[in-house]
């Protein structure tokens, strides 16, 4: 399976803008190809910069209409911006919905742009090990604003919007929106919420719900920034602007509070244990293969072993290393 990859070539050229590299480097995140742990040495010492932005929220609440309308926003500030759009509750995203979402946008075709959605292919660890992999290779690469979309539903989708430095939540007008996003316990993962289809009526309504129900919630740990709600019409273009100042004015706090180094310490820290979880697992699965994980339950049925002491042969036997 491992083609021969010329990492350190791949890397220059996506550090130099080349779409195509960048291409292929997310593409050996999506494989989780052997060559990954190289990619990401040689991108390290140039990470850091990019302002990754979550997007989440309930189906049909607008978002990818959001995200386009925010990506031409950014590009008329000047900015480089890619956009993943991550499905947690599906292996299989891909193709169609990528095919469909360039269509969609007017970027297509603007070398400044980089739109992909993100397949997990099933494999160990999933999105929570490639989405972070897959910024750190647009953040190397010199986008100045990584926004991460999440198409499903799902816990996940929390813990993928999780890993963001701003987080936007999305709402619409109508069915007791506030109350189910409190259920959803997307309310705490918010900085910015936006009340998107503000042209529906029962948008002032959710304004007002959605503001008391923050206020009741403030003082958690946000180190002291008031979360924000926009008004928009992502569809008439509506809003866009303040949805973009609201981001930013979010950077500029994590910045100066320094929350901003917290967030990334605490998202390293999530993204190292996942990929420590993922070698686990698949290392499993090969004493599971190999048949010692079958002994051992025979022997703990038989009485002659217990799971403790089963669980230390086993850990004893499972080479951690690369
Ligand atoms: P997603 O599933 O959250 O990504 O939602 P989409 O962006 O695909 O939008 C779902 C539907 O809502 C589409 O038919 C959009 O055209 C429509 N929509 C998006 N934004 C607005 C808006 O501001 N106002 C209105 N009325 N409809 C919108």
């Amino acid at each position: 399976m491992s083609r021969t990859v010329d990492v350190p070539v791949l890397v220059e050229e996506a550090r130099a803008g080349t779409s195509r590299a960048v291409g292929r480097l997310i593409s050996l995140v999506d494989d989780q190809h052997p060559a990954l742990p190289e990619v990401m040495r040689l991108l390290a010492p140039h990470t850091g910069r990019a302002h990754v932005v979550g997007i989440t929220g309930a189906p049909g609440v607008g978002k990818s209409t959001t995200t386009n309308a925010l990506v031409r926003e950014l590009r008329a500030r000047g900015q480089r911006v890619a956009v993943l759009a991550v499905d947690p509750s599906s292996p299989f995203s891909g193709g169609a919905l990528l095919g469909d979402r360039i269509r969609m946008t007017d970027s297509a075709g603007d070398p400044d742009v980089w739109i992909r959605s993100l397949a997990s292919r099933g494999h160990l660890g999933g999105l929570s090990v490639s989405t972070p992999q897959a910024v750190r290779v647009l953040d190397a690469a010199g986008f100045d604003t990584v926004l991460v979309e999440t198409v499903g539903v799902g816990q996940s989708e929390v813990e993928i919007a999780g890993a963001a430095d701003t987080t936007l939540v999305l709402l619409a007008p109508g069915m007791g929106d506030g109350i189910q996003a409190a259920k959803a316990g997307i309310l705490e993962i918010g900085d910015v919420f936006v009340v998107n289809k503000a042209d529906r009526e029962g948008a002032d309504a959710t304004v007002r719900d959605l503001r008391h129900m923050i206020q009741l919630g403030e003082g958690t740990a946000l180190g002291g920034w008031r979360r924000r709600v926009v008004r928009a019409s992502a569809m008439n273009g509506e809003g866009v602007d303040d949805i973009a100042a609201a981001v930013t004015d979010h950077l500029q706090h994590l910045a100066a509070s320094g929350a901003l180094r917290r967030r990334r310490t605490a998202r390293a820290r999530d993204e190292i244990t996942a990929l420590a979880i993922a070698r686990l697992r698949a290392r499993m699965g090969d004493l599971g293969s190999g048949g010692l994980l079958e002994r051992l339950a025979e022997q703990v049925v038989d009485g002659g072993s217990d799971p403790f002491a089963a669980v230390d042969e086993l850990l004893e036997t499972l080479d951690l290393s690369s």
